[in-house]
């Protein structure tokens, strides 16, 4: 199956979509601007150098009479005033071509044999034409056939300054568009960080209620398109709540029911058990049955009331200071089995520890009595400090859990599939999730891993943050 497509971030998104309309709008109008400004400034020099040249070749006109020399011709054309200081005049008279002085634009070189054709055939009206010269720089050229001495009279001026000022302009123009592209990029950041905002409370609001703060909440705040959400959010979590607790006390009650009625049989068990002798063979056989299933009922009441204390969150830590290794060895003495085999691996004797002794003491304990049941017995306790953090292992040599249980196993109710077997009929499955909320409860965790290569041996490490030294 094909791995679904992943779409881009929300937040890059919005970013992207921000930077590219300010691309867009700005683009927009720097073209919009370049034109117009481009299309303003060529009519407006189309339109002043043709009054110019026109003034200009009426001028020549009076002044090219027969018998002008082609020196005062030059003069006076060198003496036109052009629309630019560039601007250059030319004349044809006859056959001869006389150019102001000094010379931008040579004549006839320069001109263009179109525009030359057209002044020449039109009668009065003249012509223009734009073009680039050889050596690339754009020119105006404005033609008048005259009336006198059949001359012709050509004006020339250049548009470099015209191509300058608009290569200016569209430089600026990119310069601002890319600013403003940039700009709306960290408008885009801002803005999503703003927006995305109450969605990224919501997602850490939900993983609390997740990973069990079920008292977490949003705050709705006074931002009515918000508003209805979190209220909506904040109901459901409200509801999620009360099903909880209620499902916790509801546990908790049924345990707590089960408790007297449990005291008075197992009371009237122990009479029986104290009158074995007077029971026939049978009744000896079904009281035996009777008192394991009992004794295996009575833990599964305790652990049940116990662990309900957790869902209810009734359970408070009772913090002591102690040493811990002392404690670790008086908890395995007290043991009715003693196990004098256990090795005890400690780096420091002294290591002081804040915890619940209480709840401490069942931690271990519950360990060492799954060892028994499952293991042959643990065969070393392991003490370390990591990291300011306390880790203490309880280590045996049995069969291991599996790698693809070693997370579920801390489930309520959860019996390994390999270890379970040679205990079947003894646990209740409670007992490790016990274990993970007590340490849970010192802010700790508890984990398991295999000891040997092959899997088996099975070393539980409980983690407790509160290591003083
Ligand atoms: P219970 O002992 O009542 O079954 P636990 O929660 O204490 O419940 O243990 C869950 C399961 O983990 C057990 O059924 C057993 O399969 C497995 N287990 C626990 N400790 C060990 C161990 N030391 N070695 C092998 N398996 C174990």
């Amino acid at each position: 199956m094909k791995p679904p497509k992943r779409s881009m971030r929300l937040r890059t998104r919005l970013i992207l979509t921000f930077g590219v309309s300010a691309l867009l709008i700005t683009s927009g109008i720097s073209i919009l601007t370049y034109f117009l400004v481009r299309g303003n400034l060529i009519e407006n020099r189309d339109q002043s150098a043709l009054s110019v040249a026109s003034v200009n070749a009426r001028q020549a006109e009076r002044r090219i009479f027969e018998g002008a020399t082609d020196q005062a011709v030059r003069d006076f054309l060198s003496n036109l005033r052009g629309v630019r200081a560039e601007s250059t005049a030319v004349l044809r008279v006859e056959t001869d071509w006389i150019s102001a002085d000094p010379v931008v634009f040579v004549a006839p070189d320069s001109l263009n044999t179109e525009l030359l054709e057209t002044v020449n055939s039109s009668s009065t009206d003249g012509a223009k034409m734009k073009y680039r010269m050889e050596d690339g720089t754009p020119v105006l050229v404005i033609g008048f056939p005259l009336a006198t001495r059949n001359a012709l009279y050509f004006e020339a001026t250049p548009l470099d300054d015209i191509e300058d000022t608009l290569d200016s302009l569209a430089d600026t123009l990119m310069l601002v568009s890319g600013g403003i592209f940039l700009f709306g990029i960290a408008i885009g950041f801002w803005a999503s960080r703003r927006v995305l905002f109450p969605v990224e409370e919501v997602g850490h609001t939900a993983k609390a209620i997740a990973v069990g703060d079920l008292s977490a909440r949003l705050d709705v705040g006074n931002d009515p398109d918000l508003e209805v959400l979190a209220s909506t959010f904040n109901q459901m979590a409200d509801t999620l709540e009360e099903r909880i607790q209620a499902d916790a006390k509801f546990a908790s009650n049924v345990s707590h029911e089960l408790r007297s009625p449990l005291t008075t049989i197992m009371a009237s068990i122990d009479i029986l058990n104290g009158n074995k002798d007077l029971l026939d063979e049978n009744s000896n056989i079904a009281l035996n049955l009777l008192n394991a299933d009992l004794e295996r009922f009575r833990q599964l009441v305790e652990d049940l009331l116990e662990i309900s204390r957790y869902d209810v969150g009734v359970n408070a830590l009772i913090l002591e200071r102690f040493l811990i290794v002392e404690f670790l060895k008086r908890v395995t003495e007290q043991r009715s089995s003693k196990d004098t085999s256990i090795v005890f691996l400690f780096e420091l004797n002294d290591i002081l520890i804040e915890a619940d002794k209480r709840r401490l003491a069942r931690v271990i304990n519950n360990l060492l009595d799954n060892a028994d049941y499952y293991a042959g017995g643990a065969t070393a306790i392991e003490v370390q400090i990591k990291d300011n953090a306390l880790i203490i292992s309880v280590i045996d040599n049995g069969p291991g859990i599996r790698r693809e249980e070693q997370s579920s196993i801390f489930d309520r109710f959860a019996r390994g599939s390999e270890g379970g077997r040679r205990g079947s009929g003894t646990g209740t499955g409670l007992g490790l999730s016990l274990v993970a909320e007590h340490v849970k409860l010192h802010g700790g965790s508890v984990t398991v891993s295999n000891v040997n290569p092959d899997g088996t041996g099975s070393k539980f490490s409980v983690t407790l943050p509160k290591a003083v030294k």
